[in-house]
């Protein structure tokens, strides 16, 4: 092939190959000024206008010309390529391209840079409403509790830069409950949003409004840090609140409760400064709604109130000094390990073990529960998977639930994290709730009940006997098993009584089909006799106490190797 002919083929090849390469394809000088340009550049940017000579620095939006710069300097000096996303004023509008930079030498020795640009309009626009999404409560489109904690984790580190407090507030929508059970979640709906409206229009610029859950709100107010600071901002929400709310023709009226919390007085972390807000909240719910309570030390430490022992529960929290007893629950018959209740323990580094009866009603007063809680269902069902490797066969995790955890709207995810995360089936998860929480708000939870026993996830009736004796729950809610409690068994075989009691529970769980567990058997006649009677399954000291995760795994290995034994 002569030269010429060979050259005009090359250079078409290296025009088709440029054209094809992006979206935009463009050769600068190191200064940014345009030597070549694609026809598809053209088009794009300005369909006839002439590119070269002008400055592709013009083109782009000038928020993100610096960044332009930037990565057009770092490849010019080191000679390597990098990518940096902008956007770019088109004859459409404004659109997003990933430019690619990589730096060359011209025949002359001069520095070239080789722009290759894609849209990427559509996947950013994805990645911001993902983000979004992810940070946002979709109902009113304000911050969720994700966002709640990065803004406070910001305060924090700017309030200790600037030596200049800011304030927490927990709010509660007074009567909102009531609205909602009686005109329905699509009037809730609209009175939740219209609120967050009202309560997003009563802040301040900065300040940060977020929903974490149903009728609750947050606030980080920052720089504000004292009463005289606070109680304006406050005051402006709750006649926000007052106002009437026209919904479906009607117009309904609400009140706001706010409890504050000061950084760092009240609390030098997140956890803190949330629980006290709330325990300022509920007090202000106590003593007359509409109205906001400061949280004060003075206030708070009532003689029942031990100060000493909540804020070493918060310390615990943070420095995770919580770990699981597991306790075998067996089958009456056979005796084989089907299960383990998880039971919570807290080792002090100076007191030593401390039992759960002394820590969860003050986890429970002051919400931390919810951390535990969440801890315990993932800590569970992760060691479980564990336990059951070692067994050889599939076994069951028993997980005691608060009724303020169950109350949480986060509830249900932190079950399906704790089951993701762990890999266990829904069916070998067990939540131990009381009769309490059924009876407390009935319709709440059977609904939540309904969407965990969708998954799988099975529901136990703890300390049946001793709460509410009211029997029609066993039929509306899907539970499959009831827990006699230990008052009923301890007395046995001998107490006319308490047998006869056992004997009743037995008979009306089989006639529903639920499955029984009788707690605190300590002896062979309390579990003959239950057997006899029925009973499914046992736990207690007799058959297994409360134990390490590595005694556990101990004795199923063991039990393991004696089946191959034999
Ligand atoms: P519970 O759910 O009724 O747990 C059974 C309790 O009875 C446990 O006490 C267990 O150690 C004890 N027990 C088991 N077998 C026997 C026996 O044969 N005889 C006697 N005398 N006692 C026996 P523990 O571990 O002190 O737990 C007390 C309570 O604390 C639990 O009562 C439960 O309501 C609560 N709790 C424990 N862990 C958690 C947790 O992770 N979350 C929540 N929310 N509550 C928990
Ligand atoms: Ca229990
Ligand atoms: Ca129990």
């Amino acid at each position: 092939m002569p030269n010429d002919v060979l050259i005009e083929h090359l250079k078409g090849q290296l025009t088709r190959l440029t054209e094809s390469a992006g979206d935009l394809v463009f050769t600068l000088t190191e200064n940014g000024e345009i030597l070549h340009a694609s026809q598809r550049a053209i088009g794009i940017i300005a369909p006839g206008a002439v590119l070269c000579g002008s400055m592709l620095y013009e083109r782009v939006d000038t928020p993100d010309r610096a960044g332009l710069a930037s990565v057009m300097a770092q490849v010019v000096a080191s000679g390597l390529h990098d990518r940096v996303n902008v956007r770019v004023h088109t004859s459409t509008g404004l659109h997003w391209f990933e430019l690619e930079l990589s730096s060359h030498r011209d025949l002359e020795g001069q520095t070239e840079v080789l722009v290759v640009g894609r849209n990427i309009s559509g996947q950013q626009e994805t990645k911001e409403r993902l983000l979004h999404l992810a940070t946002h409560d979709a109902l009113t489109g304000l911050p969720n509790r994700a966002l709640l904690s990065d803004r406070l984790r910001m305060a924090i580190s700017h309030a200790r830069r600037t030596g200049r407090g800011f304030t927490v507030l927990a709010l509660d929508l007074d009567g909102f409950k009531k609205v909602n059970d009686a005109l329905g979640y699509g009037a809730g709906d609209a009175l939740l949003r219209e609120a967050a409206g009202r309560l997003q229009k009563a802040l301040r610029d900065n300040d940060t409004l977020a929903r974490i859950g149903g009728d609750e709100f947050m606030a980080v107010l920052p720089g504000a840090a004292h009463a005289d600071e606070i109680n304006p901002i406050a005051r402006r929400m709750i006649s926000a609140v007052q106002l009437p709310f026209e919904i479906e023709g009607q117009s309904l009226y609400l009140s706001t409760s706010i409890g504050a919390a000061v950084y760092p007085e009240h609390g030098d972390n997140e956890v803190r400064l949330l629980a006290h807000a709330d325990t300022a909240m509920a007090r202000a719910k106590e003593t007359g709604r509409a109205r906001c309570v400061i949280y004060s030390r003075a206030t708070f430490s009532a003689p029942d109130h031990d100060v000493s022992m909540e804020a070493a529960l918060f310390e615990a929290v943070r420095n995770g000094e919580f770990f699981l007893h597991y306790q075998p629950i067996v089958n009456a018959v056979t005796r084989e390990i089907v299960g383990f209740e998880a039971l919570m323990r807290w080792m002090h580094p100076e007191l030593g073990l401390i039992a759960p009866s002394q820590f969860i009603q003050m986890a429970e007063s002051n919400g931390l529960i919810n951390l535990l809680g969440a801890w315990v269902l993932k800590a569970a069902c992760v060691q479980l998977k564990r336990l059951q490797e070692v067994a050889g066969r599939e076994l069951y995790v028993s997980v005691n639930v608060s009724p303020r955890q169950f109350r949480n709207d986060q509830f249900l995810g932190l079950m399906e994290d704790a089951l993701k995360l762990s890999g266990l089936h829904g069916r070998q998860l067990l939540l131990e709730i009381t009769e309490g929480i059924l009876m407390s708000d009935p319709a709440h939870a059977e609904a939540l009940l309904l969407q965990i026993a969708a998954r799988d996830v099975r529901i136990a009736i703890d300390d049946f006997g001793t709460g509410y004796s009211s029997l029609a729950y066993l039929k509306r809610f899907p539970i499959s098993t009831l827990k006699i409690d230990r008052a009923f068994i301890k007395d046995l075989p001998q107490s006319v009584k308490d047998a006869a009691i056992c004997n009743v529970v037995l008979s009306l769980a089989q006639h529903l089909n639920l499955t029984t567990v009788a707690e605190g058997v300590e002896n062979e006649e309390q579990l003959q006799f239950l057997s006899h009677q029925g009973c499914s399954l046992i736990q207690g000291y007799h058959t297994g106490r409360p134990m390490m995760f590595d005694d556990a795994m101990n004795v199923l290995g063991a039990g393991a190797a004696e089946l191959a034994l034999t």
